[in-house]
């Protein structure tokens, strides 16, 4: 595992792309449904209990948050989506943010759509897919609380969920995932090694 992850600390908030870091570098964006489990996947990528929590302070749940890896490299947490109770107003605010971020990044190397592994794809989710597909970049479909299924169950829903991606362009990778059994992080690293141009670089210098 390269040590720049468990690095990782709060950078900024942004209400806006103006509002956000330079566009240098590498950055990994994770986007997810509220309580799909995107903030602890995040914190057991990083092994960190409380890194994502500050995406959920109030005000901070339409923000892009920015987490620093290096000086150069970066994780962000995008709004979680799917909520019931949101204005019309508050909805076209976010798509506006999701889609000029998407599009405009270009530090942006990857996009990780995080999905529980018992109800994958939802409405949301597709739109996600959509958006990505424009923007033309690498994905991974991280199908998280694998540990809720029993092995043949999450074996399957991989399998449903690679089926329905196979015709999506570019690169796209589906995986199984648990924050509470640490499982999958290490395939997620080499990914996302990949994707922030750390390869072969110990210390991510
Ligand atoms: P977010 O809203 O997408 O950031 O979701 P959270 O990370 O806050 O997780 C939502 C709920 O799912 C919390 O109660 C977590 O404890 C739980 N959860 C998240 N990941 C896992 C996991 O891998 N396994 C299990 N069993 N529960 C999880």
């Amino acid at each position: 595992m390269n040590p720049i992850y468990q690095r990782a600390r709060f950078l900024a908030a942004a209400a806006c792309l103006d509002q956000a870091p330079p566009d240098e570098g590498w950055e990994v964006a994770f986007a997810g449904r509220s309580n799909a489990g995107k903030s602890s996947a995040i914190n057991a990528l990083c092994y960190q209990r409380q890194l994502a929590r500050i995406s959920k302070t109030p005000g901070r749940t339409q923000q892009l948050i920015f987490f620093a890896l290096d000086d150069a490299r970066r994780l962000v947490d995008l709004p979680g989506y799917g909520y019931a109770k949101v204005s019309e107003r508050v909805k076209a605010q976010w798509q506006g943010l999701m889609v000029g971020y998407l599009q405009r990044r270009r530090s942006l190397a990857g996009f990780v759509v995080v999905m529980d592994a018992r109800h994958p794809l939802s409405v949301f989710d597709s739109r996600m897919l959509a958006w990505r597909r424009q923007a033309s970049l690498p994905l991974l479909l991280l199908l998280t609380k694998a540990d809720k299924l029993g092995r043949g169950a999450a074996r399957a829903q991989l399998d449903r969920v690679r089926n329905v991606v196979a015709d999506e362009p570019g690169q796209v990778q589906v995986e199984l995932f648990s924050a509470q059994a640490r499982q999958g992080v290490e395939s997620v690293h080499t990914l996302l090694d990949q994707w922030l141009a750390l390869d072969g670089c110990e210390d991510g210098v």
